[in-house]
């Protein structure tokens, strides 16, 4: 299967494009500016509905449309594109643009950590046990969610030449650190590298004097958005792929994949649950988080599904996520009173296996925060969310429940008012 991209410039010859109306493209085009567009051939051909494409979830997270946008950002973006513009002027409309949309490039690039005077910026040490590593190659996707701001100023902040050099400074600075026992791969998505692309980086990991490493993970969406990867009939690489995990796993690694499903329709084909199988067969593990979001998959009956889709196939529910407070987040963002209602009809509906996940959870500045339960007082009936943090910058903060004031309409930790657990009897709602 060869992998075809579709972005801004080609993505009027998908053939499915016949279903839309000309509006739509040019809104498409102009939205894109902003908001950045990549879709594929698998996207397009396995996993939308075209029939209904203006409601299908993974058409929405694919592909920009004008409601991600403010009426106002809409028009500003249309006119310098209709107008007889310059580039320069284009450029200048949509980067201000972005930066009304909270892009918060900063905080991507913190924790750098330091060996010997040097910061290794190709990495961060946010939590004591866990090294984050953006391998330089891996700062894409095989497509772009819409929801998703995070890579266009992250590529442009990284030093993409310093991490293929860096990993010796990691691998120095882990065994200097012997709290960390485990490193995470990210990006963009790291499985877009080729085996020869990331195997240089897995033999410095594999070092026999690396004791403290136990556990190797990637972040990725490739099975939801490229499959094909992991199938050898299909791509060339895909044993070498495979071998390369066996080796890992092999050399008493534990190998995790994060994997990223933002919905039910993504678990339904036999690509994907072929590379499911294939990954597995390894022996590396397979663990799911998304976000939830408006407009994708804010459906309990859908989460319930999808999790129990996942436990069947092997697969570990991890994380629900709470959609961040960045990009087109109006579109996307759901109260947390509801995402927890939300949370809560869906878990109940599923068996043992989905009680490893941990949701809903909020990747906040100290760290992830989640959302435990929604109390009331019965004296005076006051409402409140019970939180704790699952991770924090200071582990010894992480699993002390506290207490928020209940805010139906709140879409984010730092819309509440903390209060103290005191002043509170406790009943569950
Ligand atoms: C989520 C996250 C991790 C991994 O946390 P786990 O709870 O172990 O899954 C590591 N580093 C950062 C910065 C994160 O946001
Ligand atoms: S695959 Fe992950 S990193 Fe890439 S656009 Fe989607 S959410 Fe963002």
């Amino acid at each position: 299967m060869r992998f075809i991209t579709y972005n801004l410039k080609n993505f009027r010859e998908i053939e499915y494009m016949r279903y839309l109306p000309e509006e739509t493209k040019r809104e498409i085009d102009i939205v894109s500016r902003v908001i950045p567009f990549k879709t594929n051939n698998y996207v397009t051909d396995y996993l939308i509905d075209w029939e209904n494409y203006e409601k299908d979830p993974i058409y929405v997270l694919n592909f920009p449309n004008k409601n991600m946008l403010t009426d106002n950002q809409y028009e500003r973006a249309r006119n310098v594109l209709d107008g007889n513009h310059s580039k320069l002027d284009i450029n200048r409309t949509v980067n201000k643009i972005r930066m009304e949309m909270n892009p918060h490039p900063a905080q991507q690039m913190t924790n750098v950590p330091v060996l010997d005077g040097e910061q290794l910026t190709g990495s961060q040490h946010k939590y004591r046990d866990i090294i984050l590593f953006f391998p330089s190659q891996g700062q894409t996707c095989h497509a772009h969610c819409t929801f998703c701001f995070r890579w266009p100023q992250f590529v442009k902040d990284l030093d993409l030449k310093f991490s293929m050099r860096e990993i010796a400074k990691v691998v120095e600075y882990i065994k200097r650190n012997e709290s960390i026992n485990e490193i995470l791969f990210t990006g963009g998505d790291p499985m877009v590298m080729s085996p020869a692309e990331l195997s240089p980086y897995i033999d410095a990991l594999l070092d026999p004097d690396l004791v403290n490493l136990s556990n190797i993970r990637f972040g990725t969406k490739s099975l939801a958005y490229w499959p094909f990867t992991f199938l050898p009939e299909f791509s060339g690489e895909a044993e070498d792929m495979l071998k390369l995990f066996r080796r890992i796993v092999e050399n008493g690694k534990h190998l995790s994949f994060m994997a990223h499903f933002n919905h039910p329709v993504e678990l339904d084909n036999q690509v994907v649950r072929e590379a499911i199988f294939n990954i597995r067969q390894t022996g590396a593990e397979i663990r799911t988080q998304a976000p939830i979001l408006n407009h994708i998959n804010n459906d309990s009956d859908l989460w319930a599904r999808m999790w129990k889709m996942q436990v069947d196939l092997g697969l570990i529910p991890y994380y629900m996520f709470v959609e961040r407070e960045t990009g087109p987040y109006d579109y996307f963002q759901i109260p947390l009173a509801e995402v927890y209602k939300t949370y809560q009809r869906a878990i109940r509906e599923t068996g043992s296996f989905a009680k490893t996940l941990t949701g809903p959870v909020m990747s906040a500045d100290k760290g992830k925060v989640h959302i435990m339960g929604i109390v009331t007082n019965p004296v005076d009936g006051n409402k409140y969310f019970m939180m704790q943090y699952v991770r924090h910058r200071d582990y010894t903060k992480t699993f002390r429940p506290f207490f928020m004031g209940y805010d139906e309409k709140a879409t984010w930790v730092d819309q509440l008012n903390e209060v103290k657990a005191d002043n509170i009897s406790i009943h569950s709602v």
